[in-house]
């Protein structure tokens, strides 16, 4: 038995100053705001190097609430890749605005910069690089087309948490970013919860406010708002596990060595990492006879997953649209042929054998 993804692995070592924290926040019944919140803000914005970071809800609420931070809304147009999770383009639409979408490139399946600017028109706002599975997007060429259309960046960076682009760290390089610490992405919380960066001043405290029932001050609202705050607990939590994230990336990096030289020669397309640093939120292999791969596994007990069955213009809340394969046809062969195999920090040599072995037997 492998399972998919074994999270206790990360809490053993630390549970114990985790559960002293719990315990010290019931007995002073310290639930919303307050320091934790604040110091955990300034821990990510140092981790990352950037000069504002407000933690929120969750993920998907980082984007909408930066989408509407920075004016974007009905009758706009966002570019988002034609492979992610829903979030990315639920909260376009969830502005007002038309998510439009590019189809992925076939070696780190991330958005294709050289398919972006057919797409854009004079109604084009923004366009969200999602640094999908823990691998960066192309940023170069991304940042050149955002110049010279006028258009702003905002990186979804929720699988990608000290992933490098090209020794920047992901998550500088747009105007802003997006993070979710959903218990299983590379930095988690015990619940839901999630969080914005950026540099720019006047975006940060727009963001805030909107995220904060459109207050400066408490009883001033400048705007409507909404409440999408960071849990004080979950602040806690994550200032306790955030040292630790690199080292749980580098454990991440060595699992996937070892998967790509025991799969080396396994008739399975295997994950590259071009650009800089890819942090393996999730190890993702790729054949056309993944069904073979999926039985052999389910008789191992060996955990698998797929991320994800549907690419999102194929997905039935966007079927008014018509897409068909001919238009996102990379997206729509991933669709078909990936695979998710453990992967999680303190995953053992012993276990990336088996699970390689198992794969080159099923094949
Ligand atoms: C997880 C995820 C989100 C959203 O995160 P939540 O915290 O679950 O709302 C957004 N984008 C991508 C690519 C994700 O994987």
């Amino acid at each position: 038995m492998i399972p998919f993804v074994d999270l206790s692995k990360q809490h053993t070592p630390i549970r114990e100053r985790i559960d002293a924290k719990i315990k010290e926040l019931i007995d002073r019944t310290a639930f919303i705001g307050g320091d934790e919140v604040d110091s955990f803000n300034k821990e990510f914005a140092n981790y990352l190097g950037v000069n504002h970071f407000i933690g929120c809800a969750n993920g998907t609420d980082s984007i909408e609430i930066l989408l509407e931070a920075m004016g974007i809304g009905l009758g706009d147009e966002v570019i988002v890749p034609a492979f992610s999770w829903i979030s990315t383009s639920e909260a376009v639409s969830r502005v007002g605005a038309t998510p439009v979408f590019v189809d992925i490139h076939q070696d780190h399946y991330t958005i294709d910069p050289t398919l972006i600017e057919e797409k854009i028109t004079p109604k084009t706002k923004a366009i969200i690089p999602v640094h999908l599975y823990g691998h960066p997007a192309d940023m170069d060429p991304i940042m050149a087309i955002s110049e010279k259309h006028g258009l702003k960046v905002l990186e979804d960076c929720a699988q990608a948490h000290g992933a490098m682009y090209k020794n920047k760290m992901i998550g500088t390089i747009g105007h802003c970013s997006s993070f979710s610490f959903y218990p299983g992405k590379n930095l988690g919380a015990f619940g839901d919860a999630g969080g914005m960066g950026t540099n720019d001043s006047e975006l940060a405290a727009i963001a805030k406010q909107i995220a904060h029932h459109g207050q400066t001050k408490k009883h001033t609202h400048v705007r409507e708002g909404r409440n999408s705050r960071l849990d004080t607990l979950q602040a806690a939590i994550l200032s306790i596990k955030l040292p630790e994230l690199n080292s749980w990336n580098d454990q991440r990096i060595g699992a996937a060595n070892l998967y790509l030289r025991e799969l080396d020669n396994a008739k399975v397309k295997l994950p590259v990492a071009q650009f800089g640093k890819h942090v393996y939120h999730l190890f993702v292999i790729r054949s056309n006879d993944r069904s073979k791969i999926i039985e052999a596994l389910g008789k191992l007990n060996i955990g698998y997953a797929i991320h994800y069955p549907t690419a999102l213009p194929f997905l039935d809340c966007y079927a008014e649209c018509n897409y068909s394969p001919e238009d996102f046809p990379r997206a729509y062969v991933h669709q078909h042929e990936i695979l998710s195999i453990p992967m999680f920090p303190g995953i053992t040599e012993e276990q990336v054998i088996e699970v390689s072995n198992a794969i080159k037997n099923a094949l």
